[in-house]
This record gives structure tokens, sequence and C-alpha cells, in this order.
């Protein structure tokens, strides 16, 4: 489903408005009428797959728990920070911008390591990475 747009030079922009379902929310003010069928305990229950549910997520793995569960409302994960695919690639919802990190910030200076987004620091103590501070 798409929708054609102008640009500045009358130009045509091919594309959607996209973002939460708001169907699919309004759900919930139904659903907390209903009576209840099934139950049962879980120990961490983590709501949302935006990026904190995920790095919840992340983390408990990292730490070797891997008793809990993840409820995310939409099809998608990602929230805000989600991203789409067409016949170009991968692309993101809106920018997402990472801050060059402290070198006090030792959690995501780890992150990037671990998952190759960077890989060092130069001999200024700043941080090497593919493309990192080259946009
Ligand atoms: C246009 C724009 C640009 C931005 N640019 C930047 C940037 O450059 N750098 C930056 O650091 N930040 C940026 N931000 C902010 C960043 O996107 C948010 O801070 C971040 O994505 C929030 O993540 P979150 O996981 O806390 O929440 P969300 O991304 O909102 O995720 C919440 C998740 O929970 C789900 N959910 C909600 N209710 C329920 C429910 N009842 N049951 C189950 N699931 C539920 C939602 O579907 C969603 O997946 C930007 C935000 C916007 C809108």
């Amino acid at each position: 489903m798409g929708e054609v747009f102008t640009n500045f030079e009358g130009g045509a922009i091919h594309g959607q408005i996209v973002g939460a379902n708001h169907a699919i929310g309004h759900l919930l003010r139904k659903a907390i009428s209903l009576p209840i069928h099934q139950s049962h305990q879980i120990k961490i229950l983590i709501i949302g797959l935006g990026i904190s549910g995920l790095t919840a997520g992340y983390f408990l793995q990292k730490a070797g728990i891997t008793d809990y569960e993840i409820l995310e409302l939409e099809s998608h994960i990602g929230g805000n920070s989600t991203l789409g695919e067409d016949a170009s690639g991968w692309y993101p919802w809106v920018n997402h911008y990472l801050p060059i990190p402290s070198l006090e910030n030792k959690e995501l200076i780890d992150f990037l390591s671990e998952n190759k987004i960077t890989t060092g620091f130069d001999e200024n103590k700043r941080l090497n990475g593919n493309n990192w501070g080259e946009a």
C-alpha cells in the first residue's frame, strides 16, 4: 500500500506514512474488561520489543537468564526504531543516530565491540568503526 507525495520540484515520491497500528492499540481498551480464560506464572515478562525491550532481552541472555517471555503488540519488532525493506534494501522508518559514547560508557562500548559496530580505539583513544563518524 503506497501513496505518491510531491517533492519541492514537483517530482513524485512514492511512499507511505507509517507508525503504530492504532486499531490494535485500541483493542487493549476492550481487552481490559474481558474475562481471563488462561493464566500462567513467569519470572520475567518483557512488554514491548522496542529498543528498551530488545536491550532487556539482550542483557538477560548475556547473563544466562532464559526464563523470560516477551509480549509485542505489533506484528514487527523495533518499536519507534523499526525498519522496512523494499527493492533497494533495508531502510529505517526514521533516522536514528547514536552519539559517540564517552569512554566511561562501558556497556555501550562493549555492545558496539561485540557486534562489530566498532573495531576498537585509535591512537587518540577515539572509537574506530565501520563508517563510524564518517556519515
Ligand atoms: C522521529 C524520531 C527520531 C528519533 N531519533 C532518535 C535518534 O536519532 N537517536 C536516539 O537515540 N533516539 C531517537 N529517537 C527516540 C527513540 O526512537 C526512542 O527513544 C526509542 O525508540 C524508544 O524505545 P522504547 O523501546 O523505549 O519504546 P518504543 O520504540 O516505543 O517501543 C515500545 C514497544 O512496545 C510495544 N507495546 C506498546 N504497548 C504494548 C502492550 N500493551 N503490549 C505489548 N507491546 C506493547 C510497541 O508496539 C513497541 O514495539 C527518535 C524518535 C523519533 C520518533
